[in-house]
């Protein structure tokens, strides 16, 4: 192992991605680790905002359909440019929503407990509000979430194994939500073994892919996968509540959604006016009512950066970024007590490393002190991530520095080992 700062310098050197860094807004005094929480903002989705307003200004009603991106076809277009990030077909795709009501639509839509099949199956690791939404679409059905909820259990309270996934697999179970990527870990599932056990047990599957999208490649379409959803603040850098997405199936086109609204509507029967819905024949048909047109406007400019780059590019630094990192956390902050608790093997890791350590929440707060950005994770986990598309080997380099005098210093106990409000 080189801990050498210019082997990072090197590595930057080669880093074929390395000119997309000019593309963001980053600041100089400071290191971001925490792309999978909230994306740094690009110029471009700044300058498609600013396109997006100026539409409104000179056009006004008619912006729906003139203009550069006329709003009336902007979730479509959106959701064809994402296509591509998780290998699914054009049509497959919307931009509507937020994570969780997207949730709440395809459970709507795709959950129908009949004779002795009632049960939904998610995990035990999987972020809280998924987890609210399955309880209350179960409770909307009339049936008790704690029998008809099941929640595959993790030995390490870390990952989860694929066998226990399959063995959870019950005659009951109609419906399965899994996380593509589990938050804390950063452990990536076997989302297509799953899958195809999932459909022998004649059961409908679901990913969130919150953590996935933008961090590693899918192959949805292939894979079989029933529907998908995600958010786009996180690793696609589309802002604070940008406009999320879903992914439905092609093989369940043409079915009525779970929740309707006019926007559900196919677009040249919508101003019809019609008291009786004729949905959209793709995946379109899961929108609800009229488009958050200004708060999806800036992946307009985000997603043309992941056209750009391509998620096998993007894929490759990223897993070139989290080796050096783990390396030189091995190689320099082992008298620390640090554990590396997310997966090792570059099959099962995502874009983040997951540090756990009994002081982890000052040692956050030191860490912003000093210029990091890292996030905690109740009770004792710091998620760094170091993203492909605007960090460099040299920041993994300085940050794992800085944190090596954090804790040499011991000034991490000028702080409360506490959480703030947001953590
Ligand atoms: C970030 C995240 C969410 C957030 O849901 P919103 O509706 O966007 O607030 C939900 N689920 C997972 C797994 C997440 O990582």
């Amino acid at each position: 192992m080189n801990t050498e700062k210019t082997h990072a310098t090197n590595l930057d050197q080669q880093d074929d991605l390395k000119d997309f860094r000019e593309e963001f807004f980053i600041s100089n005094n400071s290191i971001y680790l925490d792309g999978n929480s909230l994306g740094l903002m690009s110029k471009r989705a700044e300058q498609a905002v600013h396109n997006v307003m100026d539409s409104w200004k000179a056009y006004a009603i008619e912006g729906w359909t003139e203009g550069e991106h006329p709003w009336f076809y902007l979730s479509e277009n959106l959701g064809r440019m994402s296509a591509s990030l998780i290998g699914a077909k054009p049509e497959e795709v919307i931009v509507t929503g937020s994570t969780t009501t997207n949730l709440h639509q395809l459970v709507s839509s795709f959950f129908k407990p009949k004779g002795k099949k009632t049960k939904i199956m998610a995990d035990e690791l999987n972020f809280p509000s998924d987890i609210y939404a399955l309880k209350s679409q179960l409770q909307l059905h009339g049936l008790d979430p704690e029998e008809h909820l099941i929640q595959v259990k993790s030995k390490d309270q870390n990952t989860l194994e694929t066998k226990d996934i399959i063995k959870a697999m019950t005659d009951d179970v109609a419906l399965i939500v899994l996380p593509g990527v589990l938050y804390r870990s950063g452990q990536i599932l076997d989302m297509e073994t799953i899958t195809k056990e999932a459909h022998k047990r004649g059961i409908l599957i679901g990913f969130d892919l919150c953590h996935t999208i933008g961090s590693i490649p899918h192959h949805l379409s292939d894979w079989d996968v029933d529907f998908a959803f995600w958010c786009t603040y996180k690793h696609l850098n589309g802002g604070p509540g940008s406009v999320a997405g879903l992914y439905v199936n092609k093989q369940h086109f043409g079915n009525e959604p779970g929740l309707a609204g006019w926007f559900s509507s196919s677009k040249d029967k919508q101003f019809d006016m019609a008291h009786t819905l004729t949905p959209a024949p793709d995946a379109s048909a899961y929108q609800i009512g009229t488009p958050h047109v200004l708060s999806a406007a800036p992946l307009l400019g985000s997603l043309e950066l992941f056209q750009e780059a391509g998620m096998e590019r993007v894929r490759k630094k990223s897993l070139q970024l989290t080796n050096y990192m783990m390396e030189l956390i091995e190689a320099e902050l082992m008298d620390y007590e640090f554990t590396i608790a997310n997966p090792r093997d570059e099959l099962t890791r995502g874009a983040h490393l997951f540090l756990e350590h009994q002081d982890a929440a000052r040692i956050c707060k030191a860490l912003k002190a000093d210029g990091v950005v890292p996030d905690f994770r109740t009770p004792n986990g710091i998620r760094l991530a170091p993203v492909a598309l605007y960090n460099s080997f040299e920041d993994v380099w300085n940050s794992v520095q800085i944190l090596k005098s954090i804790m040499k210093e011991e000034r991490y106990k000028n702080f409360e080992n506490k959480r703030g409000v947001i953590a």
